[in-house]
């Protein structure tokens, strides 16, 4: 089966103007402001580089931390992923699906077969809903956006570094093959990677095409603890409930799915979990109501864990999951885990694609 597949986009982007905390005094409804802890865990090897130079092993990103040299996956990648998911289950624009959209301008290919309403959002004043939570970069304006997060840190021995593998070369750069990607003449929408139940595609030599990288491993020891486990900080603010329940979604998703991280996911690597330990909510509503607020100092926090996080959790995520749309429906098939026991994700073959042109990308083999 080929290693991806496709969310379909909605038929409309939502843009509006973004809350910002000079906008909010007077408006009703509550919005929300605090800090998310997030553990990650790894359930299949995954690999961030390094650096991207070319020849020779690759190692995981590292950070100096304490005298020690420890893995870390960038704030900027993760903040990657949890944007394509709120992008992909919301009405937002095409702003990270690099194979459709090129610095803000629909690619050649696709103009006509998608909607010009889904080219990323250029001003302020109207954005979609992944661009106010993640922020964006327009030609002559930018919003920096109403969440961050941080660089996901680890500990000496809550990781494990994998042996060498040597990756099975991808098919070249090509055009991007029509029946799959605009099937019917319409663009097919988010590209997502499966989960894979298989281990990683490796090749015993090397050669010019391939990739020798020196993973972080995932699973869990012989005494069941995880064998690589980071944690990171989500601190968000100004968020409406619609906004704050679009990026809890897209930090925990459903219990059958989990998210795909770093380099090698068509060759299964980067399957995550990512779990919500506690969220700290200051109370925003208090700290801008005026001026003898302000004079008490820091807005109470309030902590949430456990049983009370656990519920918090479902009800602020039900608007999404209680009638999927047919988008996240497309996500839950790609991302579902655990994955179809012993499928194998191969890309079909130059003579396939010579001979199968016009077979949609679910028929083929
Ligand atoms: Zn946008």
């Amino acid at each position: 089966m080929n290693p991806y597949d496709f969310v379909r986009l909605p038929d409309r982007v939502a843009r509006e103007r973004v809350i910002t905390h000079e906008s909010m005094l007077g408006r009703a409804g509550r919005v929300r402001g605090g800090r998310i802890r997030c553990g990650l865990t790894a359930i299949t090897p995954i690999f961030i580089p390094a650096n991207q130079a070319g020849a020779g092993v690759q190692h995981f990103m590292t950070v100096r931390y304490n005298g020690a040299e420890l893995p870390v996956i960038p704030g900027s990648s993760l903040k990657g992923v949890i944007r394509c998911v709120a992008e992909a289950v919301s009405l937002s624009c095409i702003g990270l699906s690099g194979e459709l959209i090129e610095r803000g301008q629909m690619r050649a290919g696709y103009h006509g077969a998608m909607n010009k309403d889904f080219v990323t959002c250029d001003v302020p004043a109207r954005l979609c809903p992944a661009c106010r939570l993640f922020g964006m970069v327009g030609r002559d304006s930018h919003f920096l956006g109403k969440v961050s997060i941080s660089d996901a840190r680890t500990q000496p021995g809550r990781f494990a570094r994998g042996d060498q593998m040597i990756l099975k070369p991808l098919m070249g750069p090509k055009p991007a093959h029509s029946a799959f990607y605009v099937p019917g003449g319409k663009v097919a929408g988010r590209k997502f990677y499966f989960h894979h139940s298989l281990p990683p595609k490796t090749v015993m030599q090397g050669s010019s095409y391939t990739k020798t990288i020196v993973p972080l491993v995932g699973g869990v020891d012989s005494e069941g603890n995880p064998r690589t486990m980071f944690e990171f900080d989500v601190v968000f603010s100004n968020l409406t409930e619609e906004e704050y329940s679009l990026l809890l979604f897209s930090l925990i998703l459903t219990e059958e799915m989990r998210h795909k991280i770093g380099g090698g996911k068509p060759l299964g690597l980067g399957t995550v979990r990512i779990e919500v330990a506690e969220i700290l909510e200051t109370d925003a509503n208090q700290r801008y109501r005026g001026l003898s607020a302000r004079k008490t100092g820091p807005a109470p926090c309030a902590s949430l864990v456990g049983d009370a996080l656990r519920t918090h959790l479902q009800v602020s995520t039900a608007r999404i999951t209680e009638s999927p749309s047919p988008s996240l429906e497309d996500l839950q098939y790609i991302w579902l885990y655990p994955p179809a026991d012993g499928e194998d994700y191969v890309y079909p073959d130059q003579e396939w694609f010579n001979q199968n042109s016009q077979v949609a990308l679910r028929d083929t083999p």
